[in-house]
């Protein structure tokens, strides 16, 4: 047996179906998956159902029967809708094999065996006709294939086939159309995610800047979307310079066209700034009125809406190729250009000829490999102004003039600190030929003085995802951008857990258990872990909780780190403090010739 598995090519960002063996661990996949964010985003649920309704009503008004095809049926939810709001028949097309068999399982145990044929095929393997899979073309598509950039996870390629093969000319499409908009933007700590601001250093002989090279200040970055949730974001953190406007829109209804092609906005700055970023979202229309409306628009652009949390669709940053000044009242026209995957964007100052020459602007690649060492956190994480200085008063502290140092780690910018702090000799051994090739090339340059510095059950799926959360036997915790979340602590932090590194690794394992004691009430989701570093006695940097949680449990974490989040496989509540639980006992083993940790934790 072979099971198709989805996955983001890192280069292209481009999706991809790998055919992976039987004995392939897809546990992970599901377990991690967003399958249960989905069904639980009871807005986009419930404006599925009424969009569904609504396209079956108008079908059967016509006195046709209601055919469905439902793309990438999963659970087999907008499958079950299409068939209670009274269509003839469906199918349900999937292609992750574990997601198709819990499809058929969930289906007849709602009683929809005789409405709902599901079919484990990719779409563009499905056949129409008396011995095909579909005995005749479908009047409805029904689809939910989108990601947070829209087109990533292949919408438009799969809708183009399936106006071609699948179904009837005119048919009614739920959703109807989807609608990109943008808002310009500027943000010195979204910038710090894809460009490499100059490190002060100060030196014995005097203030030295270290700017990275020209190679990397022009490199355009990586075309994979940056997803977050902007409604996180501290509003103080960004400058927004433009008001929020269309950029293209897909109608799903029509013959879809997924070949590249671009699009063209005129824009009036309604502030001064530099352009930056671009901030996107999308919303889809349900029907053809537009009366049912799903968005992922930030808090500012609706503030009267109720708010929908969401994982499975944020925002997204995009960054242009270089920043820009912009004027207030100046226009400027900004262009987004796609592929069949993902899009980018080019600001220009005056309206260029339309040539065709012009049009074709590659997505941004990679060129000075440093986008492909660092990600986008880790750029985030070495602009930090506060945490290297801790590195430089903290190797201030060590360095003499005779010190030889030995950086063991890929893509540091510790060796070069040191050398520019007076180390006799670096040496930095480099593991990645990547992040070789960054550091080792004659890239470093010094300048000085200073420059600028910037209804149904699905519980069949519950229990698979439950299922592939306990298969392995060792309970993992999951890295999470913890800042993204509204979250509240319950406890003090405490330290589990201490690694010497200037003592010789243990030949055994390094093991604990004790317990964590609730101060606060609320409900217990789970245990964060971060690694807290001692750089010299009196000066350490943390990689989870910045300082203490105030009274009420408010957490202010790094921003530019993942935290390791365990879940607790349920959720407890506790109202008053001499409820129970009150501690969570833990035991944490660390494999000192894997680098594995397991971890199991316990309400008490
Ligand atoms: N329709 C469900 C699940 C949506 S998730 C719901 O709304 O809750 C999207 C699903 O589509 C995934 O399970 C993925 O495996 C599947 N998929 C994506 N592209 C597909 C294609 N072209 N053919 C078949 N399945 C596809």
């Amino acid at each position: 047996m072979k099971t198709f598995c989805g996955r983001a090519n890192p280069t292209t960002g481009a999706m991809e179906w790998l055919e992976e063996d039987e004995d392939y661990d897809y546990h992970q996949e599901i377990a991690r998956s967003r399958y249960a964010d989905m069904l639980h985003d009871k807005d986009r649920n419930v404006k599925y159902y009424q969009g569904i309704r609504a396209a079956v009503s108008r079908v059967k008004e016509r006195g046709e029967k209601a055919i469905v095809l439902d793309i990438g049926t999963g659970t087999g939810l907008l499958s079950m809708m299409a068939a209670s709001a009274g269509a003839d028949f469906c199918y349900a097309i999937e292609v992750f094999k574990p997601m198709a068999n819990a499809a058929v399982k969930i289906v007849e145990k709602n009683g929809f065996s005789d409405k709902i044929k599901v079919i484990n095929k990719h779409s563009t393997e499905v056949t129409v006709g008396p011995d095909g899979d579909m005995q005749c073309r479908a009047n409805i598509l029904v689809t939910e294939l989108f990601d947070t950039e829209l087109i990533g996870e292949g919408a438009l390629p799969t809708y183009e086939h399936a106006h071609e093969h699948l179904v009837q000319e005119g048919c009614e499409a739920v959703p109807h159309r989807a609608t990109v908009y943008v808002q310009l933007a500027e943000s010195k700590r979204m910038w710090s995610w894809n460009k490499l601001f100059p490190v002060r250093v100060e030196a014995e002989d005097g203030e030295k800047v270290i700017v990275s090279p020209s190679e990397m200040e022009n490199c355009p970055g990586v075309p994979s979307v940056c997803d977050i949730q902007l409604n996180q974001m501290p509003s103080s953190d960004f400058t927004i310079l433009s008001d929020v406007v269309v950029m293209f829109s897909v109608d799903f209804s029509k013959p879809v066209r997924s070949a590249s092609a671009y699009y063209r906005v005129q824009l009036e700055p309604v502030k001064s700034g530099k352009a930056q970023i671009v901030l996107s979202w999308w919303d889809m229309d349900m029907d053809p009125s537009g009366k049912i409306n799903c968005t992922m628009a930030p808090y500012w652009v609706k503030p009267t809406s109720a708010f929908q949390w969401r994982d499975h669709w944020m925002q997204c940053v995009y960054f242009l190729p270089n920043e820009e000044p912009v004027f207030q009242g100046e226009n400027v026209y900004l262009t987004a250009y796609r592929d069949e995957y993902s899009v980018w964007y080019k600001l220009q100052k005056a309206r260029e000829e339309e040539n065709k020459a012009d049009v074709r602007v590659d997505s941004p690649v990679c060129r000075c490999q440093a986008h492909l060492l660092w990600n986008r956190p880790r750029f985030g994480e070495l602009n930090d102004q506060n945490r290297t200085r801790q590195y430089i008063n903290s190797l201030t502290k060590v360095l003499k003039t005779d010190s030889v140092c030995l950086c063991i780690s890929d893509g540091s910018l510790l060796p070069v600190l040191a050398h520019y702090l007076g180390a006799k000799q670096v040496f930095t051994l480099e593991n990645s030929a990547v992040s070789c090739s960054v550091m080792g090339k004659d890239l470093w340059r010094i300048r000085s003085p200073c420059g600028s510095c910037e209804g149904f059950d699905v519980r069949t799926m519950d229990d698979m995802i439950k299922n592939s959360l306990n298969f392995r036997e060792s309970k993992e915790a999951e890295p999470h951008p913890l800042w993204e979340y509204p979250c509240k602590s319950l406890s003090d932090p405490q330290e589990v857990l201490i690694f010497d590194f200037r003592r010789t690794v243990p030949q055994h394992c390094l093991s604990t258990e004790g317990s964590v004691n609730l101060l606060r009430k609320g409900k217990s989701h789970g245990a964060v872990l971060w690694m807290e570093y001692h750089l010299t006695a009196d000066i350490s940097v943390s990689t989870g909780l910045m300082q203490i949680s105030n009274d009420k449990g408010n957490c202010e974490w790094n921003p530019h780190c993942k935290q390791a989040v365990y879940f607790f496989s349920s959720v407890i509540e506790s109202e008053t403090l001499t409820d129970l639980p009150s501690a969570v006992t833990y035991a944490i083993h660390f494999d000192t010739k894997t680098g594995e940790i397991t971890m199991d934790f316990k309400l008490l």
